[in-house]
């Protein structure tokens, strides 16, 4: 499994705006800084694909790039933006649950942990959430390169992954899939990819 083309689609602001062309999606979202445009550009071997700006305002959008003419990557903006005002926040919330509850295209959404501290109560409600409305989802653990920092709880990313794994489990019949992944040594890029092969041919 290998990314050989990679092109942006389009930039939609709700599920209807959305490509029509019926492609398989996956969709990528977490904590602002969780590392996800690293891993996007990770998983397709380029550097700055991902178009959407860091800044508040500019991501508010689903962004949709078509791998190997067959399936897209959606990123979603992040959320938990300590900068952004309350409105902004809760508008991100509303349209992005919309796309996921509404999407009829979508096989997995991709939420993305920060393994490098300790579990936080936003990515636990967001997992919850997910959990609870039964939204199928895979759990992208980022930096797991990072090393154990007293100031980050002291723990290795193994333990931060096992505690928020254990922290969600009520919210999930099953425990979803999850992947222990590094933008830094590409770790986990190939078994996204193989993932993502496997659910498409389900
Ligand atoms: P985004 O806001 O979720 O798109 O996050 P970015 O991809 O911009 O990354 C946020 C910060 O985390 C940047 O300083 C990155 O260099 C750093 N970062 C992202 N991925 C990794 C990773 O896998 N390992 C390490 N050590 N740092 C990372």
């Amino acid at each position: 499994a290998h990314v050989s083309t990679a092109e942006f689609v389009k930039s939609s602001t709700c599920s209807e705006e959305c490509p029509a062309d019926g492609l398989p999606e996956f969709a990528l979202v977490g904590r602002s800084n969780v590392g996800k445009s690293s891993l996007l550009n990770s998983i397709v071997h380029r550097k700055r694909l991902a178009l959407t700006s860091k800044k508040p305002g500019k991501t508010q959008c689903i962004n949709h790039f078509r791998i190997n003419d067959s399936w897209h990557l959606v990123d979603l903006p992040g959320y938990g933006y300590a900068s952004a005002p309350k409105e902004l926040r809760i508008n991100w919330d509303g349209f992005t649950k919309e796309y996921f509850l509404k999407r009829k295209t979508l096989v997995s959404i991709f939420l993305l942990i920060d393994a490098s501290i300790p579990p936080k109560k936003i990515d636990l409600e967001y997992a919850g959430w997910l959990g609870q409305n039964q939204i199928p989802m895979t759990l992208l653990f980022t930096k797991c390169d990072k090393r154990k920092k007293k100031k980050n709880g002291g723990k290795r990313p193994e333990e931060n992954v096992e505690d928020f794994l254990n922290l969600i489990q009520e919210s999930f019949r099953e425990a979803p899939p999850w992947i222990m992944t590094s933008s830094v040594t590409n770790l986990g890029r190939d078994e996204i990819l193989l993932h993502i092969a496997q659910l498409r041919n389900y």
